[in-house]
């Protein structure tokens, strides 16, 4: 198992996780992008958002729960914040393990790409 997120579910690489349950898990990120940089992932490896199966639609909507959830934890539910996931090599994506970015605490850029 050569993958970084599912090394850190296994708790085989240390990581700041402020959540967890039987499916997802989520911690700070290593390389913040700004004041309150998370990511929120599903415990079970999926590769991407392209290899989503319609039984995973309900894990998408808990994911973005939890990170509502922990955007009220960290106080930045009234300021704003940003749900991000990248796709794909061209999309950004450099953890070939879903993950959902949650991002706040600062005015992000209103340019998406
Ligand atoms: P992405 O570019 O969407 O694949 O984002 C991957 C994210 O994972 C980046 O923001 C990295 O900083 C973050 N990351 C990589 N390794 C770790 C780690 N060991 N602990 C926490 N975050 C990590
Ligand atoms: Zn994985």
């Amino acid at each position: 198992m050569n993958c970084i997120f599912c090394q850190i579910v296994a708790g085989k690489i240390p990581s700041e996780i402020l959540y967890q349950d039987e499916k997802v898990i989520a911690f700070r990120d290593i390389n913040p992008q700004a004041p309150i940089h998370l990511v929120i992932i599903p415990k079970r490896h999926i590769p991407s958002l392209t290899h989503l199966s319609e039984e995973d639609l309900p894990l998408i909507g808990h994911l973005v729960n939890i990170a509502n959830q922990l955007a009220k934890k960290e106080g930045i539910a009234e300021s704003g914040y940003r749900l991000v996931i990248n796709c794909g090599k061209q999309g950004g994506q450099l953890v070939p393990h879903l993950h959902m970015h949650l991002l706040g605490g600062r005015q992000l850029s209103d340019i998406l790409g």
